[in-house]
């Protein structure tokens, strides 16, 4: 499965299991996708002047890619998607469910 930045993708496992968010980054070396809201760890930071007051800080954590699935809006679930090519030789990505084409 192909996952771009910028892809709406649901997470399937793990303790973000259900959210829906967008593709921040995706890392095809460690096979983990940064996923908008999904897997927030908080990290406790000391201050260091005043610029830098310290604090909590939230950051999203890697998935694993195993972990998300592509977000199909007409199915309004995660979906499989297969790759297609047109006979004008574009490639998309095609809902296995309801043949939805996933890049405009
Ligand atoms: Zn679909």
């Amino acid at each position: 499965m192909r996952i771009k930045t910028g892809d709406t993708v649901v997470v399937i496992a793990g303790k973000s299991k259900g959210v829906k968010g967008q593709v921040l980054k995706y890392s095809a070396k460690t096979n983990k996708v940064i996923v908008e809201g999904a897997n927030i760890q908080t990290r406790h930071t000391k201050p260091r002047g005043p610029k830098n007051p310290g604090g909590i800080v939230k950051s999203e954590g890697g998935i694993d890619i195993s972990n998300v699935m592509l977000y199909c809006s007409k199915c309004d679930a995660g979906r499989r998607f297969s790759n297609v090519v047109d006979s004008n030789g574009n490639k998309s990505r095609v809902c296995v469910k309801c043949n939805s084409k996933l890049d405009k």
